[in-house]
């Protein structure tokens, strides 16, 4: 990817673009960055934007268009659905006044101190103005996520409670099955935030039509066996 970018950087700040599009369009190298970030995802090779659909495409973070020398760059790989990569977010990087990305870098930064996941509306609500440009640009809102967030969250209620019984009957080989329900089904960021929100200060509060799945969220083999 070094020679790649070496190449690019070769030709003419105008010309760049053009160059680092073609060269990515004809390399060799996409189908093994692609196959690397399908084992890095979330889920069977879940979109990284929305969590939602399988991730068919490499998006660049940074668009090619805006900074061609970053279209090797391996820290500049997503994988990402079609919907997320060709209808969303697009070739679309926010700056503010200053210059600095108003994107929320997932290879640098952790979403969950820009956005707070409202478990039983699936919606998502900035906590920072990057959260607010993020949700906006990738569209993190759109139509038909906030309904899978909650369905994700009931099915990781019943697979918990299943985990739950298999252990009280000391059966490991059930509870795996239920860790990997959990683990392979999409929007993963909603079991990873429900994680987050049970040791949170208003944990109570988030869940007080349910305190057996906050006591089984806190509990640490649980929490181990998921978060590995
Ligand atoms: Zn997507």
């Amino acid at each position: 990817m070094a020679e790649l970018t070496e190449k690019i950087s070769s030709e003419s700040p105008a010309d760049r673009p053009e160059k680092a599009r073609s060269s990515w369009r004809n390399s060799t190298i996409r189908k093994p960055v692609r196959a690397a970030l399908g084992e890095m995802a979330a889920g069977f090779e879940t979109c990284m934007y929305c969590g939602e659909s399988r991730g068919t495409d490499v998006d660049h973070f940074e668009p090619i268009v805006r900074n061609p020398l970053r279209t090797f760059d391996w820290l500049n790989h997503l994988l990402a659905c079609s919907a997320c990569n060709s209808h969303q977010k697009r070739d679309q990087f926010p700056l503010d006044q200053d210059g600095t990305p108003l994107l929320i870098d997932p290879t640098a930064e952790d979403p969950f101190n820009h956005l707070l996941l409202t478990l039983s509306l699936g919606i998502y609500s900035p906590l920072t103005l990057k959260g607010e440009v993020t949700i906006e640009v990738c569209g993190l809102n759109r139509r038909g996520l906030p309904q899978g967030r909650m369905h994700a969250r009931n099915v990781v209620e019943l697979a918990l409670h299943a985990w739950d019984r298999a252990r009280g009957r000391d059966r490991s080989d059930e509870m795996r099955k239920h860790v990997r329900t959990v683990q392979g089904q999409p929007f993963a960021d909603v079991c990873q935030s429900m994680l987050r929100q049970a040791l949170s200060p208003g944990a109570d509060i988030v869940f007080s039509d349910s305190p057996d799945l906050l006591e089984l969220l806190r509990s640490p083999d649980l929490r181990q066996a998921l978060l590995r």
